[in-house]
């Protein structure tokens, strides 16, 4: 029988393996206190299993994660991981300094099919799901790996990929990430970015709580439709109405991206209409000026067109912030660039 990936199991799939041992229920959280809290990388390491049991484990199981490649460093301190995957493929993760903590961005898949015509990523297709060991392996590198690690208190799922397109998988390696079994991070630490697939944010919805951040980018239908395929699926108003149901955690508001394009989305009107649109949501906006990559279609507007559309956002009530362009703006929205644009964006 070929051995599984141990990461890849949730608590009581651990549970149900190591019944077939005869082994008590609690040393599965046992065994994932070591993984997750200890990161550890060999069962020979979890001490607290007599070495009967961890040789049993070792027959049965093995502790797969991905290897970090490369770690590039912008100038203004983001850091970019380049994960290798056990099939030789590649993902990456961001690390973003804050003012006293980091905030890790990591992927749940290789690619994206979704096919946003302002992503890089999108153009590279796409070739398959994360596993949960894949997703929760990011963070099992970074924070025992890298010397940022112990300072990192905040993760958004917004690398690679659109994380409700591999639900699953991705909601296995939240459980981990938000339980005191896994990592212990608090689930209002947790932001999950996705491009706009409405059942799946319903079923989020009701399926754990954590933060949600849409990629919005257009104030009306019409101009959703030419930038982001979805659109034509789930239109803005059911978009919105999922955001208005979507259970937040505490009092937390939802966030919206918006990546500003010179002559498509970004005038004086557009600002009104976007207010228009999002009355009554509690949100805050996240402005992003489009950066603009080798034959990309679409234009940076300039610096004042950014401001002018803060100002009226921020007028009519909004919180409205222009991202500080992180590492040329490697955060835009939802893993925006892909590793090759990175290497060449990153000094
Ligand atoms: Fe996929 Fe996000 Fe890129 Fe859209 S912006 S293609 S959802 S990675």
């Amino acid at each position: 029988m070929d051995r599984i990936n141990i990461l890849d199991l949730s608590l009581e799939e651990i549970e149900a393996l190591i019944a077939r041992l005869g082994k008590e229920r609690y040393r599965a959280r046992q065994i994932m206190k070591w993984l997750y809290s200890g990161g550890v990388q060999s069962f020979e390491e979890m001490t607290t299993l007599s070495r009967k049991f961890r040789n049993q484990m070792e027959e049965l199981a093995f502790i797969g994660l991905p290897q970090i490649e490369k770690v590039q460093v912008s100038n203004d301190g983001t850091k970019k991981i380049l994960f290798r995957l056990e099939d030789d493929l590649f993902i990456e993760s961001v690390l973003i300094p804050g003012k006293n903590h980091w905030t890790a961005c990591i992927s749940t898949q290789v690619g994206c099919r979704m096919g946003c015509r302002f992503c890089l990523t999108a153009r590279q297709g796409f070739r398959r799901n994360l596993k949960p060991s894949e997703i929760t392996g990011q963070m099992t590198k970074i924070l025992f790996s890298l010397p940022e690690g112990p300072n990192v208190r905040s993760i958004v799922l917004m690398g690679m990929g659109e994380p409700l397109a591999n639900y699953k998988n991705t909601l296995k390696a939240i459980g981990i990430l938000t339980s005191d079994y896994g990592f212990g991070f608090s689930n209002r630490k947790i932001t999950l970015s996705t491009s706009g697939v409405v059942p799946m944010i319903q079923q989020l919805g009701r399926d754990i709580c954590i933060n949600l951040a849409v990629s919005l980018n257009a104030p009306d239908n019409a101009i959703r439709n030419q930038l982001m395929p979805v659109n034509r699926k789930y239109p803005v108003e059911d978009l919105l109405k999922a955001c208005r149901d979507y259970p937040m955690p505490g009092r937390r508001m939802l966030t919206f991206e918006y990546i500003l394009i010179d002559g498509i989305n970004a005038t004086p009107a557009h600002a009104e209409r976007l207010c228009r649109l999002l009355k009554g949501i509690r949100c805050k906006l996240n402005l992003i000026r489009f950066n603009e990559f080798p034959g990309s279609p679409f234009q940076s507007p300039s610096e004042d067109t950014v401001l002018a559309f803060q100002q009226i956002l921020v007028k009519n009530h909004y919180t409205a912030i222009i991202r500080a362009s992180r590492g040329r703006d490697i955060l835009a929205a939802c893993g925006q660039l892909s590793g090759k644009a990175l290497e060449e964006n990153l000094s």
